[in-house]
């Protein structure tokens, strides 16, 4: 069982900046997030973009303002449950959270903060009759840990940034043989990412098969080969270790919406006229999450809610303590040891 004082549901802009305002007035927090690396939409959907309307900054590249995010909260070492999705809450006697993950890791801790933003990311899957069959057996949506890549030989398919960044990465360091699949001719990743898996085929690095798609899969147990379909309907097959389908992920509220809480078009409502709490004691939601009049799904405003959220947390976690606002250019950053 892990405990903390605040469990964050989701690590994204908003979740790792509640780390730090938390922090300030000694509250310890570990975050949950479905995706293998912290960041939510910045780091999935647009890492290279660059936001214009964060306090202080003409511009920084949404990657950017993750990693600023993450060292700005080093001091108070928050811990992490990566990959794992938040599926279960329950409330014990003596008013404590239970937060269990579809994998089974139990989290505990007085107060959540769901910063779910617009939910978890579903993989978008291609429709092959017995792709079930090979989930985790050879077929991969998301790429958690490279290391379990290594050496193998894999076939990814996608014409985006993920299956592009992915294809480079592994033709160049890790995998022992890459075979990129995609549909048409043309890509809708990076120019600079089609420009180099260009060069990485001319030179044989990529296995590189357009206006083709992965049909059929085969294995006894676990993925063996993959049959691929051309335009001009030849097949091939592949003997493969690994598919990795990147077709994109969609959001989808997930889980959260079957906890009880007040949702209102596929947000939670909250009482923004004072600290973001839900209708469950002890439960707030901040960020692109939640609704109440007026919202705005930006960064800045999750930003703002999770800094007023955390000190009617602390009230809560410490009832008998007086909290005053202490200026940091004053009291510093003082983080956990
Ligand atoms: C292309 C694009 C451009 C944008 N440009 C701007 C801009 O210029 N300025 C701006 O202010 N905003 C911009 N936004 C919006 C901004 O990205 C969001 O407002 C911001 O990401 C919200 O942060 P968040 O932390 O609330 O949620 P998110 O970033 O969505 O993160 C939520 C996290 O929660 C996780 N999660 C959800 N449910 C669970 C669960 N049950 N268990 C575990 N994990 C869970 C998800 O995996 C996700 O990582 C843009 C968005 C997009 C898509």
């Amino acid at each position: 069982m892990i405990k903390t004082d605040i469990i964050i549901i989701g690590a994204g802009p908003v979740g790792l900046f509640t780390v730090f305002e938390a922090g300030l007035i000694k509250l310890k927090c570990h975050l949950i997030d479905a995706l293998p690396i912290p960041g939510g939409q910045c780091a999935e959907i647009y890492p290279k973009k660059p936001i214009y309307d964060i306090p202080g900054y003409p511009s920084i590249l949404a990657g950017d303002l993750v990693d600023n995010l993450m060292e700005q909260i080093k001091p108070f070492k928050p811990g992490f449950t990566l990959g794992e999705t938040a599926a279960n809450i329950e409330k014990t006697e003596d008013n404590q959270f239970i937060v269990t993950t579809k994998q089974g890791t139990k989290h505990q801790a007085p107060v959540v903060a769901i910063a779910g933003g617009l939910g978890v990311f579903i993989p978008r899957k291609p429709p092959i009759f017995n792709l079930k069959d090979f989930e985790e057996k050879g077929v991969n949506y998301i790429v958690k840990d490279p290391e379990v890549f290594k050496n193998k030989k894999l076939v990814i398919s996608g014409g985006g940034d993920s299956a592009l960044d992915w294809a480079l990465f592994f033709a160049n360091e890790y995998a022992s043989e890459v075979t990129l699949v995609h549909r048409s001719q043309s890509f809708r990743a990076h120019l600079d990412s089609v420009q180099k898996a260009m060069t990485m085929a001319e030179n044989g690095k990529i296995n590189l098969l357009l206006d083709s798609e992965v049909i059929e899969l085969n294995g006894n147990g676990s993925l063996d080969s993959v049959v691929i379909r051309n335009k001009s309907k030849e097949k091939a097959t592949i003997h493969t270790d690994f598919w990795l389908p990147l077709f994109g992920l969609s959001p989808k509220l997930g889980p959260i919406a079957n906890w009880g809480l007040e949702i209102k078009k596929n947000a939670i409502v909250v009482d923004n006229a004072t600290d973001y709490s839900t209708n469950i004691e002890g439960i707030y939601a901040i960020g692109d999450v939640n609704t109440y009049p007026g919202k705005l799904k930006l960064i800045l405003c999750g930003f703002h809610e999770a800094t007023i959220m955390v000190q009617s947390a602390f009230k809560k976690i410490h009832p008998n303590k007086n909290n005053v606002l202490k200026y940091t250019t004053v009291s510093g950053v003082t983080g956990f040891e």
